[in-house]
């Protein structure tokens, strides 16, 4: 019954009976399983990183390893239900595909969702080797994952915490739990080597302490991992 008027049959003057019509109440809708924001000012709960997070992040770390075979920056993620199952996996294929867009956490979302047939990933962590860009950053929130559990981060480019922190914006009204510095050592190694590799690779280029480049110079696409400046135009992601 979607609510409105009921047809009732009641007795009248003399014991006729009368047909009348009394209203029902309209049913409220079932409210948006929206997550409730945190007061403002609550102290958050240290992020505490679990030995499931770090397994998590042992696969997200094959994922990225596997990223090398296609010349990608080797940045892995996985998507983790709340009862520990793996619903997706992504790898960086920005060069495989030729699509800015295809980084790993985006491919580990859209596995995810299409594996759960639902849109909304809300009780699932998001675990990537490398703290999210801006736009993977979006992507989580707009996923709804309840928390956000990163490797290695990016001052340069990272919008988990460091450059920007889109995922506990304020102004949202969804913003997952980061954890950070899951495995972080393995995850940045792994891209310090890569891009080690590439430089010998590519042209000659004088390397300059970040602090004597002009700004304007500074590619947006840099990182640095363990204060070593990494060069990440080749293939950035993240
Ligand atoms: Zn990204």
């Amino acid at each position: 019954m979607r609510g409105g008027l009921c047809g009732a049959v009641l007795s009248g003057p003399g014991g006729m009976l009368v047909a009348v019509t009394v209203p029902v109440p309209v049913p409220v809708p079932a409210p948006d399983p929206e997550p409730v924001p945190a007061v403002a000012g609550a102290v958050a709960r240290p992020p505490f990183a679990t030995a499931a997070d770090e397994a998590a992040m042992a696969l997200a770390l094959d994922e990225a390893r596997a990223a090398l075979e296609t010349g990608d920056v080797p940045v892995g993620a996985v998507v983790v239900a709340a009862d520990g199952t793996v619903l997706g996996r992504g790898r960086n294929r920005r060069e495989a595909d030729a699509d800015p867009t295809a980084h790993a956490e985006v491919l580990a979302l859209r596995a995810a969702a299409a594996a759960a047939g639902e849109w909304r990933l809300a009780g699932c962590s998001l675990v990537v080797t490398l703290e999210p860009c801006l736009m993977c950053a979006g992507a989580a929130v707009l996923a709804r994952v309840d928390r956000v559990v990163l490797g290695a981060w990016d001052p340069k480019a990272g919008a988990c915490g460091s450059q920007w922190d889109v995922v506990r914006d304020r102004r949202l009204n969804h913003r997952p739990e980061v954890v950070g510095g899951v495995l972080e050592a393995a995850s940045a190694e792994l891209l310090r080597a890569f891009f080690d590799a590439h430089r010998g690779a590519g042209p000659e280029e004088p390397d300059r302490p970040v602090d004597e480049v002009p700004v304007d110079e500074v590619p947006v696409d840099e990182v640095l991992v363990d204060e070593v400046l990494v060069d990440r135009r080749p293939g950035g992601a993240g």
